[in-house]
């Protein structure tokens, strides 16, 4: 497994330093995957500090509303307290004696309108005479009970004209004697008070507490149309006071339903949408302010909210919800008021969020990276190209002769070692030529050696452009060049044997400058030629032999010839010296 494993990471680093620049490419794709991954991570991360975040906002506004209810709520049972305490002294023996102004609303009573002074604050208390009261739900006129009724109601209005708990809510504080007659704060208009008692008697809060329906005086609380006439809805807390098991009066508080909604979009977070809602999903206040009487959170939130019953966040208290969507919602119970604060975010929403939370970072990691990545592929770039430059240089000095430009000896051999394994293998034929320029001692002594240099190099040019591509022309001495002739026999080598011997013949050269009057130098080759396999001759050293014995041959039958056999061949008179012309 090991030398595997290594085997594979030899071969990717070679391939690395072949491609280096697809190499380094590659690492940093690797590099911003991995930081792409990273980000996903710290997004996740994020999200969920997000969304407890999004909970602790959530309690501080829970507390908020609840000590808004609970402090209304305390203010409705002392309301209620103080006024029952009060009737049973005034109907007691130890009530307190009429007073000028008392007995003089007592003595209006019949009147439509009619109304009592209030030493206190700016409260007020009116009263309607029995026309206006007839037909009215839960109102009855009793003379007997008016004057403490309204002895203890102007008592009341100190406590009704205190500071609401939150100077974001607004709210309304009612006192109304199912004789007629009630305290308001903020004051209720004089022309106001007969619709404000038909406003009472409508929205049942009269009937509601009475002893059938509510036996155990309880606080109850639901949505009502605001008494202000304005046409907002009130979310309303009230409790019934009674004296004597006679129920006298209702105590109100309207927590108007603008302000709720003012006090949601103030105290949530940007891109949640909060909404206030009791036990049936019905809207108390939302954060948008768009809020309807009778719209319900199914019909606020997206339809993949419709299961997420309000009865099912009562259950739970608090926690969150996911949808199917991605969207969310992050609940939490009032106390007991059987109210549920709900906060939703949809998927998008909350992707934002955190992406802007990150996108700086995330930002200024591409950026770098994008920025390594250019400087390091130009420096990578100019250093490979350098070096392969030399790399290639040096190649080309190691395997090639100098004067020639033809492969040298070694890389002769490298070759061979290759082509002779391919031939073994192809079980293809394979030949090979020496050729050796005729006296060529001559030449140098009469033309001078640079000029039997320039012979050396008409004889590469003729070689390279007489020979096939395949075939492996090189200079391994002095002026001895061999020619390599894969996949091909004994007769096709001889026959480009010959030929080359012609071409040769005929090609003069023109010598070096400082044996320019001696005219062009003509020289012919004498070739040895021999094959691998047909002689059974064997690797580079026999077939050299072979060749070299043969061009010996040549050599003795008189010169520019070729042999490509050991028959000893006639000898023949030697063609005269190659001279100039
Ligand atoms: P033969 O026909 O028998 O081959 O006669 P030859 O004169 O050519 O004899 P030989 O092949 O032994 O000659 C080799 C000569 O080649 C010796 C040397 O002066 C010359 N020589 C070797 N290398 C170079 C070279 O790089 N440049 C030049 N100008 N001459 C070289
Ligand atoms: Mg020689
Ligand atoms: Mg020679």
């Amino acid at each position: 497994m090991r030398p595997r494993l290594s085997a594979l990471l030899d071969r990717l680093w070679e391939q690395a330093l072949r491609t280096p620049q697809r190499f380094v490419v590659l690492s940093f794709a690797v590099a911003s995957l991995l930081l792409l991954l990273i980000a996903a991570h710290g997004l996740t991360l994020l999200r969920d500090h997000e969304i407890q975040s999004l909970q602790q906002t959530q309690q501080l506004q829970v507390a908020g509303i609840s000590s808004v209810l609970n402090v209304e709520a305390e203010r409705l049972m002392s309301v209620r307290s103080f006024a029952e305490h009060q009737i049973r002294l005034q109907t007691g023996p130890h009530a307190v004696a009429t007073d000028p102004p008392l007995q003089q609303a007592y003595n209006q009573r019949n009147q439509d309108l009619w109304m009592l002074p209030v030493p206190e604050g700016d409260a007020v208390l009116l009263g309607v005479g029995p026309r206006l009261l007839s037909g009215l739900a839960g109102f009855a006129r009793r003379d007997r009970d008016l004057l403490p009724g309204l002895f203890v109601a102007r008592g009341l209005s100190h406590l009704l004209s205190a500071e609401p708990p939150s100077p974001l809510v607004a709210r309304r504080l009612l006192y109304v004697s199912t004789n007629g007659f009630f305290v308001a704060h903020p004051p209720v208009p004089a022309t106001a008070a007969a619709a404000t008692l038909q406003h009472v008697a409508g929205a049942g809060y009269l009937t509601m507490h009475t002893a059938a329906a509510n036996p155990q005086r309880t606080l109850r609380w639901d949505m009502q149309a605001a008494s202000d006439g304005s046409g907002d809805s009130a979310l309303a807390l009230s409790v019934p006071v009674y004296l004597n098991d006679v129920f006298r009066g209702v105590a109100i508080t309207e927590l108007s339903q603008p302000s709720l909604d003012q006090y949601l979009s103030r105290t949530s977070r940007p891109s949640v949408q909060s909404f206030l809602a009791d036990i049936d999903g019905n809207l108390i206040a939302a954060s948008a302010g768009s809020v309807r009487r009778g719209e319900t959170l199914s019909m606020v939130l997206p339809p993949a909210w419709r299961e997420a019953t309000a009865a099912e966040m009562f259950r739970r208290g608090a926690g969150t919800m996911r949808f199917h969507d991605g969207s969310r919602i992050v609940f939490q119970r009032i106390g007991s008021t059987g109210l549920v604060l709900v906060d939703y975010f949809s998927a998008t929403q909350m992707l934002w969020r955190v992406v802007s939370q990150l996108s700086a970072s995330l930002a200024a990691a591409a950026l770098s990276l994008g920025l390594l990545l250019w400087v390091t592929l130009r420096g990578f770039n100019q250093l490979f190209s350098h070096y392969l430059a030399r790399g290639e240089a040096l190649r080309e000095m190691a395997e090639t002769d100098a004067l020639t430009g033809l492969a040298n000896r070694r890389e002769f051999e490298s070759r061979f070692g290759i082509e002779y394994r391919h031939s073994l293998r192809e079980r293809a034929p394979m030949s090979l030529l020496m050729i050796d320029i005729d006296r060529f001692k001559r030449i140098n002594d009469h033309w001078g050696h640079a000029s039997g240099d320039r012979v050396l190099r008409t004889l590469a040019d003729v070689l390279r452009a007489t020979l096939r591509t395949i075939d492996v022309p090189a200079r391994i001495g002095g002026e001895e060049f061999a020619v390599l002739l894969p996949r091909t026999g004994l007769d096709e080598a001889t026959r480009l044997a010959e030929r080359l011997r012609e071409v040769l013949g005929q090609t003069p050269c023109d010598p070096a400058a400082d044996a320019s009057d001696k005219g062009p130098i003509r020289f012919t080759v004498s070739i040895g030629v021999a094959d691998a396999g047909a002689d059974g001759t064997d690797g580079l050293d026999t077939m050299l032999m072979v060749a070299d014995r043969r061009l010996y041959a040549a050599k003795n039958a008189g010169r520019n010839r070729v042999i490509s056999d050991d028959c000893v061949p006639e000898p023949r008179p030697e063609v005269p010296a190659p001279m100039g012309g």
